[in-house]
């Protein structure tokens, strides 16, 4: 068996012992003589399974009680629009800042239901950097402040949360959740899609202050109302059952490796070790201003897009796969989120000093 270091944006890798543990009890769960893929939602084998994963989550984030968990579907593109239907309660208008791809596309939903001000922009640097808190122009009366912590595909990270004065404050952090602590009080909502550190795709995560809820718009469907998955501990409907299992084999990895402090402490190191390698050359380069460089997705150049296709051929060559970058940004990305092992980045870097001795 030959498993690669997949550098993918998301859907992405998976943590080892967690696959294998699924593979364990892929026929069998805990003598339950059933797939979690089989159980149903109601019963009391995987609404252990549920509650477990759940709680685990909490744990790890240090969730403050009067917020609710909810384990959705729709992927964050769905939150895009679930956000202004219930966040706006009665208000008309809304913060956003636009700092990259996802927020444009948040941007873009919020039109249909609401006035977005938009409190800055980063676009005429080529979203390149975060914006700083003195740039932040909030508008009076906005229901809140939207904005995306880490933009997966320019590979800028807010190095800090941004102060909106008591205005409840709204985070897309699909993929930059559980790869730090986080103080989730500082949080009105917070959203992920788990394809990147949770889990696999058809999964979202919402975070949400209790006391936000129940004022959705009229007309908003049943399934985009937080507070009717919030009354039903997510199981309104069926949910993404299997998903939510992995995610919670998830959890209890990211438990046992330390949480979220230990996780942060190989993360740097992940991220500083492909950045140096990169900021040492005059063969690569990374167009993010240094203080606001993800950790998570880091896209870069070579000297020259001609040797765009070699570099990917031989990477896959060496075990090292999905380098591509974004079609609108072009180059190459590594992904590296929590379940990319450090091995996995020396390897590339390794591979990418090798291939410069070569091409340069
Ligand atoms: N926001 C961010 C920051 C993302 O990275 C992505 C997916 N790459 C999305 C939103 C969209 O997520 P989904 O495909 O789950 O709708």
């Amino acid at each position: 068996m030959a498993r690669v270091f997949n550098f993918s944006a998301g859907p992405a890798m998976l943590p080892e012992s967690v696959l294998c543990q699924a593979q364990d009890e892929m026929l069998d769960w805990q003598g339950s003589g059933m797939c979690v893929a089989e159980m149903s939602h109601r019963g009391k084998e995987y609404m252990s399974i549920a509650a477990q994963a759940e709680s685990d989550l909490r744990e790890l984030l240090k969730v403050p009680a009067n917020y609710k968990v909810l384990f959705l579907q729709g992927g964050a593109s769905s939150q895009f629009a679930a956000v202004p239907m219930n966040l706006l309660r009665g208000g008309g208008a809304a913060d956003y800042l636009n700092t990259g791809s996802w927020s444009k596309k948040a941007i873009s939903e919020a039109r249909r239901y609401c006035t977005v001000n938009v409190a800055a922009s980063t676009e005429d640097s080529k979203f390149t950097r975060a914006p700083s808190q003195d740039e932040l122009k909030l508008a009076d009366g906005a229901a809140y402040v939207h904005y995306t912590p880490n933009e997966t595909i320019e590979g800028v990270e807010f190095p800090y949360v941004p102060e909106t004065a008591g205005i409840p404050l709204v985070a897309d952090m699909s993929s930059t959740l559980l790869s730090r602590p986080i103080d989730v009080s500082r949080f009105g909502l917070i959203y992920a899609g788990a394809q990147k550190n949770i889990g696999p795709a058809g999964l979202t995560i919402v975070i949400v202050r209790e006391d936000l809820l129940g004022q959705p718009i009229a007309g908003t469907p049943t399934m985009f109302d937080y507070k009717i998955h919030a009354d039903n501990d997510s199981m309104y409907n069926t949910p993404a059952t299997y998903a939510w299992y992995l995610a919670g084999l998830v959890f209890k990895w990211l438990k046992d490796l330390g949480g979220l402090d230990a996780m942060a402490v190989i993360n740097a190191r992940k991220a500083k070790l492909l950045y140096d390698t990169i900021d040492a050359s005059s063969f690569y380069a990374n167009p993010v201003q240094p203080d606001s460089r993800s950790w998570m997705n880091v896209p870069f150049t070579l000297a020259s897009s001609d040797l765009d296709e070699t570099f990917l051929k031989e990477a896959k060559a060496a075990n090292l796969t999905t380098l591509k970058g974004h079609r609108s940004v072009g180059g190459m990305r590594a992904s590296i989120y929590n379940a990319m092992p450090e091995e996995g980045v020396q390897a590339l870097v390794a591979f990418m000093q090798e291939f410069e001795r070569r091409h340069a």
